[in-house]
């Protein structure tokens, strides 16, 4: 059985829960989706009680802070290991062209040079095309561009172990540009900022991002199965999994989870 764990659930401004992140768990080996805002991710992943030498495939799926920064420290503490002989095998990171080059600046500026340079040795960035199909993790993967206009950003969906649908649609609203990616899956994770109540207090549009309403309506007319929602604001953690919840039953009849972090979702 895999799974889902969910390492981090909140926006890019949160303090109370860690940044949307998460890893699909397959026997002992983990494929981890975005990194969070920073040294966090090390927290998460211990606190997960998941160990680095069982990461050996990474999507990163933009730019923004709250997505890429903990990758800086996945790969100076994956660099440790392997010289160390700790960590077996290679580390290979997969995201859009752009990012390739972003992600070799940061580490080249904040990764000290002895770490760096096992860059193109063990550790691979690897640019991933819009619609792109690529073998990972022992599955097969469709990386696919959302059509932000914010900032280049990649989604993808796999075809689980048990031939489930898992999609991934990034930290913006459904497009129609993801129809294919997105229609009947069996797992839609898909991005609510705040409850459409409280949308005049949080101001999801103008960045970009839905409410649980809309998120709820997408997933209804893609005729998902479960719901995931994430990226969502941090100000009434206790009570998100039942507010949200509550809402969302107006608009989807199917099954609507709300995570918290560190929470683990069988697939
Ligand atoms: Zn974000």
């Amino acid at each position: 059985m895999e799974k889902l764990i969910m390492l981090g659930t909140g926006n890019a401004t949160v303090t109370k829960c860690y940044n949307t992140c998460f890893a699909i768990q397959r026997e002992e080996d983990y494929f981890l989706i975005d990194t969070g805002g920073g040294n966090g991710i090390l927290t998460q992943l211990e606190k997960a009680e998941i160990p680095l030498n069982r990461i050996h495939e990474i999507f990163i799926s933009h730019e923004h802070t709250d997505h890429l920064l903990g990758i800086v420290w996945l790969i100076r503490m994956i660099a440790t290991q392997m010289k160390k002989d700790k960590y077996e095998g290679n580390l290979n990171i997969y995201c859009h062209k752009e990012l390739v080059d972003t992600i070799m600046t940061i580490a080249e500026l904040t990764v000290q040079p002895k770490f760096f340079r096992m860059i193109g040795e063990r550790i691979f960035l690897n640019s991933v095309a819009d619609g792109e199909q690529k073998e990972i993790f022992g599955h097969r993967l469709v990386f696919f561009d959302i059509g932000s206009e914010k900032a280049k950003q990649f989604g993808f969906t796999i075809t689980l172990e048990n031939g489930k649908k898992f999609s991934f649609l990034g930290d913006e609203p459904y497009r129609t540009c993801e129809y294919e990616y997105a229609l009947d899956a069996d797992w839609l994770l898909h991005e609510a900022f705040c409850l459409y109540r409280d949308r005049d207090i949080y101001k999801p549009y103008e960045k970009f991002h839905t409410t649980v309403k809309e998120a709820c309506e997408y997933a209804t007319m893609l005729h998902a199965k479960n719901l995931i929602l994430y990226h969502t604001e941090d100000r009434n953690l206790e009570e998100r999994k039942y507010l949200y919840t509550e809402e969302g039953k107006e608009y989807y009849k199917g099954n609507i989870l709300v995570p918290d972090d560190l929470d683990v979702i069988e697939l």
